[in-house]
């Protein structure tokens, strides 16, 4: 046995589950060649931003009270708009989360009459409740902000002609979610939304394009702003605050865009100028600085596990040769067990409560019990390597992250290591 093998031993990898990884893994060298390549170049993107913006020791300095001339705090929101390619960008401690950002982005550019679209079906769960979908307390909808949605094909392409329709004198922000989130639709390229974006602002090229960007930052090595988009907006405890930074969340994209999020985060008259930075702004630069590698760690880790479970018999979404535009994986069970295990093998990998086992559990807003995976050093991050998933049928799991490749691979042969001591799937017939 080699070292290696009894390094994953002691950890509770048997030699089948072990074999098995480096058989797959054996064939992905050429795809993780190219993860590597776009790494290289996001990480080039990243430092210049950095240095044309002379970024220094005295910009992680602690800013407190009102935050006024806060070097480390307009600094950064100048590295992210070079970064991004934005014109300016908001990038704050006091943006809660990335619901949080797309709630502030949303509410600052649209006013009473003005009309909401999304012309790629349903937003992500918490936006139902921003913008009024579900019934909820200070929605876009109490605000009068009308919305209208067009969903897609059922191959997954845009309907043209039902966007077309809906396009009218009151649409004044489209809203283009480029992860797939908790659904089975394909992710959006950058490429595909460059598309979108054309056909749109041929038909009214006034209105205002948002996208949620959330788990897509550093996939590729173009972001939405440069195929036209007017704004961007995530979660720094996704991609781009590389695993490092413990809150936040960003807009960038055109001055006015930007400006009005600033109005409405802080308030009218003091906009960006507000806002101490407190003692988190060394992890943003480090976490932005860390996270073209940490995305490719994370894209590795979806790449490995779709590959893994395909070949096991298991529907995987996308699936293991399909190019890759977010970091989520989905695997469909289609057995409770088998989801629970897998579940099971993440939290046994990870390096804070590993010794915890996830149980499936009532959630608020889920009609059904969900179970969880995570051992995160910051809560509820999903960079870190996490799976979730809603318990019932088709009983899809639901992975994503990873700050180095190679707790992803762990985390993966664990899930399959718990797979096949509950003797759930079969290796030696692969
Ligand atoms: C995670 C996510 C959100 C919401 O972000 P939170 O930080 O969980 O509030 C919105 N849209 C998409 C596509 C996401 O993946």
């Amino acid at each position: 046995m080699s070292k290696i093998e009894e390094q994953y031993e002691k950890l509770g990898i048997s030699k089948p589950v072990y074999e098995f990884g480096e058989k797959i893994l054996a064939n992905l060298k050429e795809r993780f060649e190219k993860i590597d390549e776009t790494a290289e170049f996001n990480q080039m993107k990243v430092i210049s931003a950095m240095q044309k913006n002379r970024v220094c020791a005295e910009c992680f300095n602690m800013s407190s009270g009102y935050g006024y001339n806060d070097l480390g705090r307009d600094t950064l929101e100048k590295v992210y708009a070079d970064c991004f390619g934005g014109e300016d960008a908001l990038v704050r401690p006091q943006i809660t989360c990335g619901t949080h950002a797309l709630a502030l982005a949303l509410m600052s550019n649209l006013r009473p009459g003005d009309e909401l679209l999304s012309p790629v079906g349903k937003p992500y769960d918490t936006l139902e409740e921003v913008i009024g979908i579900r019934p909820s307390k200070g929605s876009l909808a109490e605000y009068g902000v009308t919305y209208r949605q067009v969903d897609l094909l059922p191959d997954g392409s845009f309907d043209y002609e039902g966007i077309k329709n809906a396009l009218n004198d009151r649409t004044k922000l489209v809203t283009i979610q480029r992860s797939k989130g908790y659904l089975m639709r394909p992710t959006l390229s950058v490429a595909r939304i460059g598309e979108l974006i054309a056909f749109i602002k041929k038909i009214k090229p006034d209105v205002i394009c948002m996208v949620d960007n959330c788990y897509g930052e550093f996939v590729e090595e173009e972001e939405p702003l440069s195929v036209g988009a007017d704004m961007m907006v995530g979660s720094l405890i996704k991609n781009p605050g590389g695993g490092l930074a413990p809150i936040g969340g960003y807009i960038v994209g055109k001055k006015e865009c930007v400006e009005n999020a600033a109005y409405r985060l802080t308030s009218p008259g003091l906009g960006k100028e507000v806002g101490a930075s407190l003692g988190v702004i060394q992890s943003f630069y480090q976490g932005l600085f860390l996270a073209p590698n940490v995305v490719s760690a994370a894209v590795k880790g979806a790449i490995f596990a779709a590959n893994i479970y395909e070949k096991l018999g298991f529907k995987v979404i996308p699936n293991g040769t399909e190019s890759r535009h977010d970091i989520i994986q989905a695997v469909e069970f289609g057995n409770k067990d088998a989801m629970v295990a897998f579940c099971e093998g993440i939290q046994a990998a990870a390096p804070v409560d590993s010794y915890v086992t996830p149980e499936p559990w009532a959630m608020p807003g889920y009609d059904c019990d969900v179970i969880m995976a995570a051992g995160a050093f910051v809560q509820g991050s999903s960079i870190e390597l996490s799976a979730d998933g809603p318990v019932k049928p088709p009983y899809s799991v639901y992975f994503q992250g990873g700050l180095t490749w190679h707790h992803a691979k762990l985390g993966i042969l664990m899930s399959l290591q718990k797979l096949y001591e509950g003797n759930l799937v079969k290796l030696e017939d692969v």
